[in-house]
């Protein structure tokens, strides 16, 4: 409703990382995991909150799988705590945590249909028949497969398969469900759209997901925040906006969507603005960081967010460049720009094909001279 006033309590529960008063769910203490002298998981904090979608974010290796398997209770952290739901873990076996695990290869029974795929876990409960009956179709519901029933897994698509082992992990009402690159196993096209689809039914079930992915997009389209992790360690978590706008290192910086990172000089430091001298020429920085005249730090500018023209569009002496195009990639939604400067540094600029090319009469074009610029709120300052 417009002029609606949100609540502290609203906020709160949006965002309850910036709460002081919610306790989390999940906490790990100085969690380290070491295989023999190898330090898979090296001595790493972590709050997560009631009804996050939360993203274990990176590279083959760096742990993601490791920490969600200690969550999952399958392997024991060699040093540290975690506490779920306000219970210490450390003697909790897997079957008695409160949490419930999606496998990468769903791990469905070939031999069951759909409804004793998902019946199974419910039986081993011995819950009465009727109730299981009436979980099975409320689940088959949420994930739009009522009619799918009496199908055995072969008889279904990928898309569907995910779909049920999905609700055979949802089936059980766990307070925490974990998935392993749940959606790994999908082509792009049907990944693309199945994220949506996992980010309203976990809306809908309202039941915490701590996913682990190395698909940087799966993890924004999907997250309320995302661990990014290197080597064993968190480098950066945030919202999927903290992470790509304001990255705190030059690592986050590219591993997140793509940035052009320069090495530069701070030739001005005040309160509210920077300057650094860097091969893209002065880039002027609108939003103060607490620097050092003199000191060597980096510039990263996303390729988005540089503007290409053929004629000069600014007469500021900053946060501009001019250089020829070397390459073109033509992605069909949008295009990525080579453009190199005189002193043979290449920028990458990507602009959306607006205009089909039949009409773009005034499009740029391989070895033409263009123009770059950029906004002085858009290029991001980060000092390791
Ligand atoms: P991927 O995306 O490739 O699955 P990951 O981030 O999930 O990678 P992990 O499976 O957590 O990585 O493994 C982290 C590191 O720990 C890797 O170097 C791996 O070789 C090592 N590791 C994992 N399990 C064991 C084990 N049981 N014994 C020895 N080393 C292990």
């Amino acid at each position: 409703m417009a002029g609606e006033q949100i609540t502290s309590e609203q906020k709160a529960s949006e965002t309850p990382w910036l709460d002081m008063d919610t306790k989390p769910l999940i906490r790990l203490s100085g969690v380290t995991k070491k295989f023999g002298e190898f330090v898979a998981i090296n001595n790493v904090d972590l709050d997560i909150y009631e009804g996050e979608l939360f993203c274990l974010l990176g590279g083959s290796g760096c742990g993601k799988s490791t920490l969600l398997r200690m969550l999952a209770g399958f392997e024991t952290p060699t040093s540290g705590s975690i506490i779920i739901d306000g219970k210490d873990m450390s003697d909790v076996p897997p079957y008695e945590r409160p949490t419930n695990m999606m496998f990468q290869s769903y791990a469905l029974f070939p031999h069951m249909n759909v409804a004793k795929n998902i019946a199974f876990g419910l039986e081993q409960d011995n819950l009465p028949k009727g109730e299981i009956e009436d979980r099975i179709d409320e689940i088959l519901k949420l994930v739009e497969l009522q009619d799918y029933k009496k199908r055995k897994p072969q008889q279904l698509s990928g898309g569907q398969r995910q779909r049920v082992a999905l609700a055979r992990a949802l089936v059980k009402k766990p307070k925490l469900l974990l998935l392993d690159e749940p959606l790994a196993a999908l082509d792009k096209k049907l990944r693309e759209q199945t994220q949506f689809e996992l980010a309203n039914i976990q809306e809908q079930v309202g039941i915490t997901f701590v996913v682990v992915t190395h698909d940087q997009e799966e993890a924004m389209t999907l997250s309320s925040r995302i661990a990014v992790m290197d080597k064993g360690e968190f480098v950066q978590t945030g919202s999927p906006t903290d992470i790509y706008e304001f990255p705190e290192s030059r690592f986050v910086a590219d591993f997140i969507g793509s940035a052009n990172i320069l090495e530069g000089k701070v030739t001005e430091d005040s309160a509210a603005h920077v300057r650094v001298a860097t091969d893209l020429g002065e880039i002027y920085i609108d939003h103060g960081q607490s620097t050092k005249q003199g000191s060597r730090v980096w510039v990263a500018i996303r390729p988005e967010k540089i503007h290409l023209s053929k004629k000069p569009s600014s007469k500021n002496g900053y946060n501009q460049a001019v250089g020829i195009v070397d390459d073109i990639g033509y992605l069909g939604n949008t295009s990525i720009y080579k453009i190199r400067l005189k002193n043979g540094h290449i920028v990458d600029v990507t602009a959306p094909n607006q205009i089909r090319p039949k009409n773009r009469t005034h499009s740029i074009t391989w070895e033409d001279t263009v123009y770059l610029h950029w906004d002085a709120s858009s290029a991001m300052l980060l000092k390791k």
